[in-house]
């Protein structure tokens, strides 16, 4: 009988040793650098985006393929979706492609949406709070580095004025340790602030990446005309993240539409299956993935650019 209660007594400390761990921990946000409304870019909407694609000014755009590397299958599709499951696909390990991309304007210059993968943060994780036990879910074994976000810094000739971050997560801002620490950095609207669980294991991290850097510039609308010129829109896509943006920019060769982690995959954007469980809101994921599918699907001059795999 004794041995009963001690046991009852043992389970209980556990469950509300898990239960604290689990409320300390679902506290977290994304970082707790300060972020601030952008003071640049002006409230549009998706009329406003359409007419750009006939009409507007456009500014060089150059894909880099900063990195090689591989996630698991169930974090890049929802494999619980119904069409995922009719297709039987499995948690395989994927590989995929970390990108910058370069943005040059005829007026305001270079900029950068996403940062690529820096030598410096992965030759010295440690330096950016990355821990010991947090490294082998980074993978940074299976990474290869091919167009690093020093050398991509490098390559352009004016200070960059401006990065333009599609979400927070750690293969989209570990190339910031290559760039100066006055650039301004820009996120979509809640990105800092939202918590989920997960963010208490990356939220020192991205903090380390941002130290020294002035306060995050947040966009405030659905729709921004980055530029006020109709040249470039961030497109508020939450759902991967609470603030996840996607980026619309007319090119001398046609409108491009960056997607970010709207969809990681090529086989997510056309089985319009949501990305998998990195998400912190896959219904709000899922409602974004569509909305960015039924806009290229009425202007289907808009070139595609996923998160992580060709199109
Ligand atoms: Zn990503």
């Amino acid at each position: 009988m004794k041995k009963r209660h001690y046991i009852l007594i043992s389970a209980a400390a556990i469950v509300t040793a898990v239960a604290l761990f689990a409320a300390w921990t679902s506290q977290a946000t994304a970082t707790r650098h300060q972020a601030t409304p952008s003071p640049v870019g002006a409230a549009s909407s998706r009329e406003a985006l359409v007419n750009s694609l006939q009409n507007s000014k456009t500014v060089s755009l150059s894909v880099i393929r900063s990195a090689n590397w591989s996630a698991p299958l169930s974090g890049l599709i929802n494999l619980d979706n119904p069409t995922a499951q009719r297709a039987a696909l499995t948690n395989t390990e994927e590989p995929i492609q970390i990108y910058t991309y370069h943005l040059q304007h005829p007026e305001f210059g270079d900029y950068l949406i996403d940062t690529g993968v820096s030598n410096e943060f992965v030759d010295n994780p440690g330096t950016f709070n990355v821990p010991a036990w947090l490294e082998p879910q980074l993978r940074f074994d299976r990474m290869e580095i091919t167009v690093n976000t020093e050398e991509v810094v490098n390559n352009i000739e004016a200070p960059l004025q401006g990065i333009f971050i599609t979400h927070l997560h750690l293969d989209h801002v570990s190339g910031l340790p290559a760039i100066d620490n006055n650039v301004p950095v820009y996120v979509g609207k809640g990105e800092a602030q939202e918590k989920y669980f997960l963010f208490a294991a990356t939220r020192g991290i991205v903090d380390a990446l941002l130290k020294g850097r002035p306060e995050l510039r947040e966009w405030q609308a659905s729709y921004v005309d980055v530029f006020n010129d109709g040249s470039v829109f961030a497109i508020h896509s939450p759902g991967h993240t609470a603030g996840s943006t996607a980026y619309l920019v007319n090119t001398p060769e046609g409108p491009v539409l960056l997607a970010g982690d709207v969809s990681h995959t090529a086989w997510g954007w056309n089985n319009q299956v949501e990305p998998g469980n990195f998400s912190t809101n896959q219904p709000r994921s899922r409602e974004s993935l569509l909305n960015l599918i039924k806009l290229v699907e009425d202007n289907p001059q808009i070139q595609v650019r996923l998160g992580h795999k060709e199109l």
